[in-house]
């Protein structure tokens, strides 16, 4: 007799779009499909005319029991689960029985589980993105689960400060248990914790509610509900409740979030929350996060003062009990003298030392600026007070940077007032490709503006314009000359045009160079090849 077959089956949220297609595949495949009533409605298109057998919700081991016995008897049937099959679902029982009965894979009946979306997912999207990190689902059913158990793993989460998906959430007999949870989850998460209810996702009576954890139980919440609460950094934006990837926020000026080049995301300060602590030594004594043994004694005392009281924990208290993980941001910006001013006097040091504090980091550049990197809420304060002190402070990332030489300390001064102009008008722009333009004020051109991707020189009262250097790598070379006497009156527009075109038609991380290149014309210069290759001799040979 041939072997039978089990296919458990997740067959997702509830419509078929979400289904995927190796369930479908199963259903067609199975001589008979076994389930609970309201799962069989919801596939009833795709099992017509197969052997159906339907059961009441409690009866899952029944059910288990009965696809074993068909399957024995040489059938293929189809155990089917909402959602994923092996997540409060049918997979681990069937296993169950046929371990039960000594079932090895090798000699016995085939067994195949199907993964399908799981509510978690399924109800996550339609709320937005709020899982994206570490989550947990829990079940707050307590029929097959003892309730102090379920009381651990949510008070556990809470701590831990996981995004969870409550399933199965209330009854018409379990209604206390959602409240319980409320009450542990304040006592770790803020009262305004973004909080979505979603019922019967991708099914006819599809619901969705976008609330907090302070009013989660003013809304319907059912048999059909998961609850997905978020962690300390979920936020609503438009309508969708979203859980930021990471713990930590990017401030640039102009660019409010900036991605960090994936060398720099790995180096050990970006990441001051890593097991590292944001150190390079190779062994650093691990700090815990959470002080278990401490958290335990207080946050027992504080439970204990609120069953006597009846209230629960204030914010404060709350932040004292467990550790609050608040996402932290890390502001980004250059800070300057001066467009050709290049000396610091002693109270702008201090000021910036101050700002910088211990934690924060501040980087020597290449071009004419200090790189300040820290932790804070407040950029705009920063910002003001650093302003205020006399510094420029702009942005970093693919924006437009803009050195001149100091005019041989501000002697030779007639064009300083065009290198301020281009600093107002173009300084900070967003562009492509970071993007230096070099000013430089006389024809000694002694900071090297023609090594800038946009050089321009001042000489005998007039300007003589560089394009497309290459500053770096072996085949680097000085700017394309293109027009040289330039009246001043017309410079400032020329460079604004041409940077307008590269805003316009420049690739993301396109370089000036290699638009130049590519484009062939830029304000009506040609491009010519700047780079001579030469035969190299080598000495050895
Ligand atoms: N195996 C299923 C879970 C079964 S437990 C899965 O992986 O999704 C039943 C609980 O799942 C329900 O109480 C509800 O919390 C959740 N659930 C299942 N399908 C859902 C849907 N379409 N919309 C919202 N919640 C759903």
């Amino acid at each position: 007799m041939m072997k039978g077959k089990i296919f458990v089956v997740g067959f997702g949220p509830g419509d078929e779009a979400h289904m995927t297609h190796r369930a479908k595949e199963a259903l067609i495949e199975s001589d008979s499909v076994i389930g609970y009533k309201t799962y069989m409605d919801l596939v009833s298109h795709l099992i017509e005319g197969k052997e159906i057998v339907r059961t009441g919700m409690t009866e899952e081991v029944t059910r288990a029991q009965e696809a074993v016995r068909q399957a024995e008897n040489g059938s293929k049937v189809s155990v089917i689960s909402s959602g994923d099959a092996g997540l409060y679902g049918m997979a681990g029982l069937v296993y169950e029985v046929l371990i039960e009965k000594g079932w090895k894979e090798e000699e016995g009946i085939g067994v195949e589980i199907i993964p399908g979306v799981s509510a978690i997912n399924s109800c996550a999207s339609l709320l937005g993105a709020p899982v994206m990190h570490d989550a947990c689902t829990i079940s707050l059913s307590d029929h097959l689960t003892p309730w102090e158990l379920i009381e651990k793993r949510v008070e556990a989460a809470a701590q831990a400060d996981f995004v969870i998906a409550l399933y199965n959430p209330k009854s018409g007999r379990r209604t206390k248990q959602i409240e319980e949870t409320q009450r542990i989850l304040l006592k770790y998460r803020d009262p305004k914790t973004p909080v979505g209810l979603v019922k019967s996702a991708f099914r006819e009576r599809q619901h969705i509610v976008m609330t907090d954890l302070e009013n989660m139980l003013e809304f319907e919440i059912g048999m059909l509900t998961t609850v997905i609460i978020g962690n300390n950094s979920t936020f609503y934006y438009d309508g969708k409740m979203i859980t930021p990837r990471g713990y930590q926020r990017k401030y640039t000026l102009g660019e409010e979030e900036q991605k960090l080049k994936p060398a720099q995301r790995l180096k050990p300060e970006a990441e001051p929350w890593a097991m590292h602590g944001g150190k390079r030594e190779k062994l650093v004594k691990k700090k815990p996060l959470i002080k278990n043994k401490q958290l335990a004694a207080t946050d027992l005392a504080k439970e204990a003062l609120s069953y006597i009281d009846g209230t629960t924990l204030t914010a404060d208290a709350r932040e004292e009990a467990a550790p609050v993980f608040k996402q932290t941001s890390v502001f980004e910006f250059a800070v300057s003298p001066g467009v050709w001013q290049k000396s610091i006097n002693a109270s702008q040091l201090a000021l910036l030392a101050d700002i910088v504090g211990e934690k924060g980091e501040v980087y020597y550049t290449t071009s004419h600026y200090l790189r300040v990197s820290l932790e804070t809420e407040e950029p705009q304060e920063i910002t003001r007070r650093l302003e205020e002190e006399g510094w420029t402070v702009s942005p970093v990332g693919n924006v437009i940077h803009v050195k001149a030489c100091d005019f041989c300390d501000g002697e030779k001064k007639s064009s300083i007032p065009y290198a301020e102009e281009i600093k107002e008008r173009l300084g900070g722009l967003k562009v492509p490709k970071v993007l230096r333009i070099g000013f430089n004020g006389c024809g000694m051109a002694c900071y090297g503006a023609v090594a800038d991707d946009i050089g321009i020189v001042y000489r005998r009262g007039a300007f003589d314009l560089f394009l497309g250097a290459k500053a770096m790598g072996r085949n680097a070379h000085t700017g394309q000359p293109v027009t040289e006497g330039l009246p001043p009156e017309r410079l400032v527009d020329l460079i604004v045009n041409i940077i307008d075109e590269y805003r316009e038609k420049g690739m993301p991380n396109e370089r000036f160079y290699k638009f130049f290149k590519r484009v062939q014309r830029v304000q009506n210069f040609q491009y010519q090849e700047m780079f001579t290759p030469v035969e190299v001799n080598n000495p050895c040979e």
